[in-house]
């Protein structure tokens, strides 16, 4: 097993405690084996001279949709243009995605979780939801396997034409069957022009009856059941959370669901963010995620969503940097990624700066210098 020593780091922040100066990691294998004063380090098989640069956990992207084809630039420009976000563009990604081969879809994923990696981002959650048939679906959640264990069946993405219902009874019985082997989560869009209270809860039901846990996405475009209904059934997260009532925000502070904020969603759909401070203020757990996407947030960069995060939505840098590492974790339910301490996995970046502060200080800057996932220099 190869040991690492990462010394010189100007700051390391491991989110179990402030951050420290002076301090050096050692990895063994896969996993965080030692931290401490740099001047007590033990000896290691191989070093890596931080040079005075800050330390970071790896970014838990814990809301991403990449099993899809095409892209929706032509959609976007339209939008910026004036044309308003319906959601209804998500069929065209549909026709796409099922038009695409097995290859075709996997390589995307792939190129997309290594833009992500050289961003910093070392785990990441992939939904399906631009299949929409039970061998679509299927095959999007197989493919998505091979990029990553945090897989969700998103079936319930959008309602195809015909019967809302009777699609309902296709995600929850067949589809939700070929889906289950491949799918740790599972998922629904309730929001308006998508899936209502009771369809949301009959999808979310099913699925925990097949062994999925609960999350989902709510209340981006404007208030709903969404969140009340995720809190009641104890899901790990609430996704959006744009548009929330003093209802919703007790629920959050009263339950164990994370709140996922996406402010990629906002800037993309050129909408109002999120309050982040209330439900901060509230003492909901916040995590941070990209929702990377072809049409309504096509960004793979969890810097980026710290830097909307700190500039419009409220958030301190520390904050934003906890909600994009540890609070991606908890809306994953992991406690070994998120946080460098003894025996979590070794996912970590060293930044090309001397203070976590820049990630939000300078947008759009390529800040990441190096990452280590599973204790692997990438
Ligand atoms: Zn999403």
């Amino acid at each position: 097993m190869v040991s690492i020593l990462i010394d010189r780091i100007g700051e390391l922040v491991t989110q179990d405690g402030p951050a420290r100066r002076d301090a050096a990691v050692v990895v063994e294998g896969d996993r965080i084996a030692w931290i401490g004063p740099a001047a007590d380090a033990p000896a290691a098989d191989e070093r890596i001279d931080a040079d005075g640069a800050a330390v970071i956990p790896g970014f838990v992207d814990s809301h991403a949709h990449l099993m899809f084809a095409g892209d929706r630039a032509a959609e976007f420009a339209a939008r910026m243009a004036g044309a308003k976000y319906t959601g209804g563009g998500i069929r065209t990604t549909v026709a796409a995605t099922r038009a695409a081969g097995d290859d075709q879809l996997l390589a995307n994923g792939r190129r997309l979780t290594a833009e992500m990696r050289r961003q910093g981002t070392t785990t990441v959650e992939i939904k399906s939801g631009y299949g929409l048939t039970v061998a679509d679906e299927e095959r999007s959640l197989r493919l998505a396997r091979e990029l990553t264990g945090e897989t969700t069946f998103l079936g319930a993405h959008v309602v195809p034409d015909g019967d809302p219902d009777a699609y309902v009874e296709l995600v929850t019985g067949p589809m939700l069957a070929a889906a289950a082997p491949y799918a740790k989560w599972i998922d629904v869009f309730c929001d308006r022009g998508a899936f209502t209270g009771e369809q949301a809860r009959a999808v979310l039901t099913a699925g925990i009856a097949a062994g999925l846990q609960p999350r989902l996405h709510a209340n981006q475009l404007e208030a709903g059941p969404g969140v009340q209904l995720a809190v009641d059934l104890g899901a790990a997260s609430a996704d959006h959370c744009t548009h929330l009532t003093p209802a919703d925000l007790d629920a959050l502070a009263g339950g164990d669901t994370v709140a996922t904020l996406l402010p990629g969603a906002e800037f993309s759909t050129r909408s109002p963010y999120p309050d982040a401070r209330a439900l901060l203020d509230a003492g909901v757990t916040v995590a941070l995620a990209t929702d990377c996407n072809p049409g309504s947030s096509y960004t793979s960069s969890m810097p980026f969503c710290i830097a909307l995060a700190v500039r419009e939505m409220g958030m301190t840098p520390a904050e934003a940097l906890w909600s994009a590492t540890a609070g991606g974790a908890r809306a994953l339910r992991r406690d070994d990624i998120g946080r460098l301490i003894v025996g979590a996995r070794a996912d970590l970046a060293v930044l090309d700066a001397p203070s976590f502060l820049h990630l939000a200080y300078r947008p759009g800057v390529p800040l990441i210098r190096t990452v280590l996932h599973n204790g692997v220099p990438q």
